[in-house]
């Protein structure tokens, strides 16, 4: 890390993050340091292990070892306000370590309606059975929101731009009323990472990404990070040792060669997807783009106020009835896998079903019903990766062809 008094730029900080000599000694990356046991010279540095607990102190493989501590040391550091970060097997397990670091039997959470479908099931399934009661919220009606709030509620789960359809909300707002209430607030960060919504500078208590997504970047990797400033962070690594979560030093190795070339990627893959948007926006197969890099998006202002930058993962729906017309478009599509994830650096196209993960806000909402969507329209999401733009675009087109000629 720079150590003159102006903090680094994101891209130099992805670069520079986590790589002083103490993890790297003379070579350039974190070498990848396999082990169970560590060593002690004698039983007095056994001792002062065992009672200290932090990252670069040797003690057992399941509290890492250089490579990993690196890792978290690189994703705190790229994360404005954080004090540290702990690194889980998946995003699913950071999204349980992260829950279940702040709630207990009793209490009551807020969760955004429109949150990553797992979150969902966690609220509705491990969380109800540990005792803990969820309410689905509509994160663009923040009235409703702040009249949910009871003496038991203890946490908010935020995700913002929301899951399938990229509402984006006003997170500052919502954060606030949570503090203001004594309420811990998380956030699903994983669309914008901490490179484009710092969001512990944005209010939020606690910042979750799926690492498998952006941080990895090559769709060969599954990882999760929570990082918190100095009051979370804490709860954070307690419970999450005590799951016994811990990440293999080779995948922590990918995670970070990731790192390096994120911002390029995410700058990249944000620019094409821009193109592509504007592109879809205007033909006649399609109703509505869901994307909140598009101007006159809904959620384009709070955009453009709160994040510093995007991503290429966004939604659209098709203005054909034909039952069909997901299936035809995206079997039509070559530079296109049919896959789950996203933030690789390949292209991916997938059916979505947006009115099958809602509680209580409207699919579509009024202003998508306005312009002819249905419940029953087709609607697509594209994960766009680091191909030339305008070979999507002709891909795009051809399978549209298709889609006209049945
Ligand atoms: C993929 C995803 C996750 C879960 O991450 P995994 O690493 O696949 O477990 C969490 N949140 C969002 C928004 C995601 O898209």
């Amino acid at each position: 890390m720079a150590q003159d008094d102006k903090p680094a730029k994101p891209a130099t900080r992805v670069v520079e993050a986590g790589r002083g000599p103490k993890w790297t000694g003379r070579v350039v990356n974190p070498p990848v340091w396999r082990a169970s046991t560590h060593l002690y010279a004698n039983e007095a540095e056994r001792k002062a292990a065992l009672k200290s607990n932090q990252d670069g102190e040797f003690f057992y493989g399941r509290r890492g070892a250089p490579t990993q501590w690196a890792l978290a040391e690189a994703l705190t550091e790229i994360e404005p306000g954080a004090h540290g970060t702990v690194i889980y097997p998946s995003g699913v397990s950071a999204i349980a370590g992260a829950l279940l670091s702040v709630l207990k039997p009793g209490d009551v959470l807020l969760i955004t309606d429109n949150a990553y479908d797992p979150s969902r099931a966690m609220a509705t399934g491990l969380l109800k059975r540990l005792g803990v009661e969820s309410r689905f919220f509509d994160p663009l009606d923040i009235t409703a929101y702040e009249a949910l709030f009871c003496d038991r509620t203890k946490a908010v789960w935020l995700e913002s731009p929301g899951s399938l359809t990229m509402e984006v909300c006003d997170v500052p707002a919502l954060a606030a009323i949570a503090r203001d209430k004594s309420a811990v607030s998380l956030i699903d960060n994983t669309w914008a990472s901490s490179l484009g919504f710092p969001a512990l500078e944005r209010g939020c208590d606690i910042s979750v990404m799926s690492l498998s997504k952006h941080v990895g970047g090559h769709s060969d990797l599954m990882m999760g990070s929570a990082s918190a400033g100095e009051r979370y962070y804490r709860a954070l690594r307690r419970t999450g040792q005590q799951l016994g979560n811990v990440v293999s030093p080779d995948d922590a190795a990918l995670a970070a060669r990731g790192l390096r070339t994120m911002k390029l990627r995410l700058d990249q893959s944000s620019s094409s997807a821009l193109q592509i948007v504007e592109w879809l926006d205007a033909q006649p197969q399609v109703s509505a783009v869901m994307c909140p890099m598009l101007p006159g998006d809904l959620g384009h202002d709070l955009w453009r106020r709160d994040f510093t930058g995007g991503c290429g993962l966004f939604s659209f729906v098709l203005s054909s009835e034909n039952p069909d017309a997901q299936a035809i478009v995206v079997d039509n599509l070559h530079h296109f896998g049919i896959g789950y994830s996203w933030g690789g650096f390949e292209s991916l196209a997938l059916p979505i079903f947006p009115g099958q993960y809602r509680d209580v806000m409207p699919w579509p909402p009024k202003n998508l019903a306005a312009i002819g969507v249905t419940g029953s329209s087709s609607a697509i999401r594209l994960s766009i990766g680091l191909e030339d733009p305008q070979d999507l675009i002709a891909d795009l087109a051809q399978a549209f062809e298709k889609l006209d000629q049945t």
